[in-house]
């Protein structure tokens, strides 16, 4: 709320209209259109929080002007260097001002980049009143980095017909293709006896919950695929004599996979029960978000427009499915088509992470390529 009341004052100053802020934290703000023809209303959209991996308490950024392909001393005493042993990327931004963390810290630019280019872009909007645009909506969202920035996004009062986050990393990233996702709990139930008298009379549920692990294919998890590969993932173990407990993420791109994923382990718990008896392993299966896609498919032309603007902007358009979710996900489901564009960022999340000044300065010039583009239509 801090940092969205000050970008309120920052966007009053800035000349921008009907500027919102609601009591979740969501700050909206519109820039007139300065031409009577019928445009589109459209929206460019970034959140205000960081990563909860690492804090982002007391940020210190630097900027390492004409990066000169060597490492990065980020902090002398601890050692924290940013090195293109580790980071080969940073060759790709070689002679370029890159904007780094003192070490101790995130750097935020996930997704602050986002922020300050969708500003800059309304700036130089408002500044060059020869590039013609219809009305754009801007929003600032919390709770991203949690899965939650949709959840309280008043589609109907930011009102437009579609809308971009200026979320991704590097320059050229445009996505409109994310998992598909659910969450399953199983809960298996044992007997617990004095091991000294316990034969055939003890049943151990963290056996069987390690029987129901060795049930799912190990290749089939998050370190052994990629791309438009799916998988199951375990993401905790608890377990005693009498009761234990696994929880799994399950991820795909495919709606079909999907919700054979889902069915596989309804399967499983199944088979469980018929070898130790009903009730043994009880299921709890969440769906927790679905892929774009679908949303995004009947409008390609938004899509279109991204990658025009990208290549008059001087950019290479990179499409490529995400291995998550976005909050543009929910939102498309919300009936705000949302594809996700590059805001410049690499290594997300933690002390390494930069920003190259000059991905900023393109992803702002196609902010401004497609509110032209939207409007000469
Ligand atoms: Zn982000």
């Amino acid at each position: 709320m801090v940092f969205a009341k000050y970008l309120k004052t920052e966007l009053e100053a800035l000349g921008l209209e009907e500027i919102t802020l609601d009591e979740n934290g969501y700050l909206f703000a519109t820039l007139p259109a300065n031409i009577d023809k019928e445009v589109p209303t459209i929206g460019f959209i970034a959140h205000l929080d960081t990563s909860p991996d690492m804090t982002g308490k007391d940020v210190t950024p630097r900027i390492v002007e004409k990066y000169d392909g060597t490492d990065i001393v980020l902090c002398a005493e601890e050692k924290v260097v940013l090195s293109p042993a580790q980071f080969p990327e940073l060759l790709n931004h070689k002679g370029e001002d890159l904007i780094v963390t003192d070490g101790k810290t995130l750097l935020g630019a996930d997704d602050k980049a986002g922020i300050a280019e969708i500003v800059s872009a309304m700036a130089y909007l408002k500044e060059h009143p020869e590039v013609k645009h219809g009305k754009i909506r801007i929003a600032f969202n919390p709770d991203e980095e949690i899965g939650e920035g949709a959840h309280k996004f008043d589609v109907e009062k930011f009102g437009c017909e579609w809308a971009y986050t200026m979320d991704g990393g590097e320059v050229g990233e445009l996505e409109f293709e994310n998992f598909n996702a659910a969450v399953a709990k199983i809960v298996f139930k044992g007997r617990n006896v004095h091991p000294g008298y316990a034969k055939n009379k003890m049943i151990n549920s963290s056996y069987i919950a390690n029987q129901f692990i060795t049930m799912l294919p190990r290749s089939e998890t998050p370190e052994q695929t990629e791309g438009y590969e799916g998988f199951y993932h375990l993401i905790s173990v608890q377990g005693e004599v009498e009761q234990s407990a696994l929880t799994y993420i399950i991820r795909d791109h495919d709606h079909v996979k999907f919700e054979n994923r889902k069915k596989e382990i309804e399967l499983l718990v199944n088979k469980i029960n018929a070898e130790f008896g009903e009730g043994t392993a009880v299921l709890e299966l969440r769906d927790q978000y679905y892929n774009m896609r679908e949303k995004i498919e009947p409008v390609m032309h938004i899509i279109d427009t991204a990658f025009t603007a990208m290549e008059a902007a001087g950019v290479k358009p990179n499409v490529k499915p995400i291995r998550g979710g976005t909050d543009g996900a929910q939102l498309s489901f919300k009936g705000l088509p949302c594809p996700n564009i590059f805001a410049g960022g690499v290594n997300f999340h933690g002390r390494y992470e930069f920003v190259p000044i000059q991905s900023m300065e393109k992803a702002m010039k196609v902010i401004v390529k497609i509110v032209e583009l939207v409007a000469a239509k």
